[in-house]
């Protein structure tokens, strides 16, 4: 590109031209002008002093008197200082001041004695060979009477002239350059007046430029420039009120979309990543900043959801799919996308909206499994009670020995559907009772909720001869429901004894820190193999599906336990070594 030149040095050199070139048209106008006036009037003066010579020539001229006149012409020539010559019509030089008139030639080819002959005053400039200077000559007719007879001529060198001429133009000449060098700062500073608001106006165009919205340009007198600035302030204040609104706008909306619980992606029709929230770069992690423009086949590694994608950019219609990611463990994604228009209406690309339904779908999967579950558990003594019913129809109930064995059947199945549908039924009250926040909880002594679940279970410790020991200070105390802690208590102990061998000892020990206090039920039974202890707590869930139906288990009961500690805000554990023994302990908040 042509290098810019500054304003100042476009107005500046024009100045200064037009400047010089006036100064030179004024210098050589005065110049022409004096050198003609001096001429005009070296000319009248010297028709002046031929006009006075002409009279006494005349004198001498009836009949002419050469050697008079040319004494004459000597004489006053010398005092006049003006060379004066006396010619004949013939062109013969008669008198001359400065030279002798016999060794003059002819003088009818000069100029002013051509015009003279004819009457006019003649009147010429040039070099005189006789004193080889440059002359003026003025000749006038002389006359006698009506009649010319000659030419007196008077004539002067025009070096005089020339050098008041000259002294003249150097004194232009001097007073120009000054005026000139003046003119030069004159200029210099008018047009650093012209320039210097325009280039302040340049200077804030480019902080304007720069996204420096905040200075204002200063207005000036000058209409133009004072206006120019004034629309260009008015300018930036809209435009920054205009670029305010847009970062509220999007402070707005990215607020709204940060804080969605949905993932949003939009993308542009080539796949790029438009923007992205905080819930979606979760997903998928990565962060939103560094996502923007890039594809969403290298941000997303699902295969899936880039077809998803796709279809969304081509379809017309809204649509809908579940999408299974495992890239943070397995999580089940409700996927929508839609169209993503401008203003104007025209597609920019599509938007996917991602809604988390892993909660829900494991919630849908374990009451399916719980129903199953159920199903399950209560399939068993239902089978077992209607082939015992079928076995005492069919004849067992004549031979006393056979109905009494197959009643002791059914009596033992209904008693374990009753406990099964009893575990089920509290299990489900503490669920809602807990989702209704209707536990109350206050707060009581531990030692006596303790005791009163030992002393229930007691007699099947005692028939195992389990020694039952609590460890407990008197008077601790602790937020809790105690009919439910109770229970709790009472499940972990039916089990500790349950899996004890016999006349082995069950602990119950309390203990207390900072910010909680944890029961401890302590057996040295069977144990639990490392595997089983994470699901431990599930419904149903039971190590040895044989041995704990044997034992009377619904596979409830821990589950009951960590539903009611939940309740009291705490939590369950457990310790166990194969062979060696069990530690359940439930954690309250102090
Ligand atoms: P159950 O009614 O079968 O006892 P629970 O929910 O109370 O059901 O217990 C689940 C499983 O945990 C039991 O089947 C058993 O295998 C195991 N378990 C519970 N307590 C103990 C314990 N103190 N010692 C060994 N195993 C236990």
């Amino acid at each position: 590109m042509k290098k810019k030149k500054r304003l100042i040095w476009q107005i500046y050199p024009s100045f200064l031209l037009i400047t010089l070139i006036s100064l030179m048209a004024v210098t050589w106008y005065a110049s022409y002008s004096l050198r003609h006036f001096y001429l005009e009037e070296t000319a009248s003066d010297l028709e002046a002093r031929a006009r006075l010579i002409e009279k006494h020539i005349l004198e001498h001229f009836n009949p002419p008197d050469e050697k008079q006149i040319d004494a004459l012409c000597k004489g006053i020539g010398k005092h006049a200082s003006t060379r004066i010559t006396v010619i004949l019509l013939s062109g013969r030089v008669i008198g001359d001041s400065a030279d002798d008139p016999e060794s003059m030639d002819n003088h009818l080819d000069r100029p002013e004695i051509i015009q003279a002959i004819t009457g006019k005053v003649g009147i010429s400039r040039r070099y005189s060979r006789t004193l080889e200077k440059n002359m003026m000559y003025v000749g006038i007719p002389l006359r006698d009477e009506s009649r010319t007879i000659g030419v007196v001529r008077t004539s002067m060198p025009l070096i005089s002239i020339d050098k008041a001429v000259k002294d003249v133009q150097i004194k232009i000449a001097v007073a120009g350059l000054l005026i000139a060098v003046l003119m030069a700062f004159v200029s210099l500073w008018v047009s650093r007046r012209i320039s210097r608001p325009i280039e302040e106006i340049k200077k804030g165009a480019e902080r304007f430029a720069g996204g420096d919205l905040h200075g204002r340009l200063p207005v000036l007198d000058s209409e133009e420039i004072g206006s120019l600035s004034e629309t260009m302030n008015q300018m930036a204040e809209e435009l920054q009120e205009r670029i305010n609104t847009i970062t509220e706008q999007r402070g707005e909306m990215e607020a709204v979309l940060s804080s969605m619980v949905e993932g949003v992606i939009a993308v542009d029709v080539e796949e790029r990543i438009i923007s992205i929230n905080h819930a979606a770069a979760k997903m998928f992690v990565c962060s939103p900043s560094k996502t923007k423009g890039r594809s969403i086949q290298e941000v997303v590694r699902n295969t899936v959801l880039q077809q998803f994608v796709k279809e969304a950019l081509s379809s017309q219609k809204p649509l809908e799919k579940d999408i299974v990611l495992y890239s943070n463990g397995e999580r089940f994604l409700n996927t929508h996308g839609s169209l993503l228009r401008d203003a104007e209406g025209n597609q920019m690309g599509a938007l996917i909206v991602l809604n988390d339904v892993t909660r829900l779908r494991k919630l849908e999967s374990m009451r399916r499994e719980f129903v199953a579950n159920v199903s399950h558990e209560i399939k068993t003594p239902i089978t077992a009670i209607k082939a015992s019913v079928e076995t005492l129809r069919d004849g067992a109930m004549k031979t006393p020995a056979d109905a009494e064995r197959f009643l002791e059947i059914t009596e033992k199945h209904v008693v374990r559907l009753e406990a099964i549908i009893e575990d089920l039924l509290s299990l489900s009250r503490i669920e809602q009772e807990h989702e209704k926040e209707e536990i109350r909880l206050s707060k009581d002594k531990v030692r006596e909720v303790l005791e009163a679940a030992i002393q229930v279970c007691r007699p099947n410790a005692d028939s195992k001869e389990v020694e039952l020991a609590l460890v407990c200070d008197e008077d601790m105390v602790a937020n809790m429901n105690s009919a439910l802690l109770e229970q709790s208590i009472i499940n972990l102990l039916d089990n500790a004894i349950k899996y004890s061998h016999e006349k082995s000892k069950v602990q119950v020990e309390v203990t207390q820190t900072g910010s909680e206090i944890t029961l401890n039920i302590k057996d040295h039974g069977c144990g639990i193999e490392r595997e089983h202890l994470p699901r431990l707590f599930e419904r149903f869930y039971r190590v040895d599906n044989g041995r704990s139906r044997d034992l009377g288990g619904t596979g409830l009961g821990l589950a009951i336990v960590k539903h009611i500690v939940q309740a009291h805000k705490g939590r369950v554990s457990v310790e166990s070594t194969p062979g060696k023994g069990s530690t359940f302990s439930i954690h309250l908040p102090k």
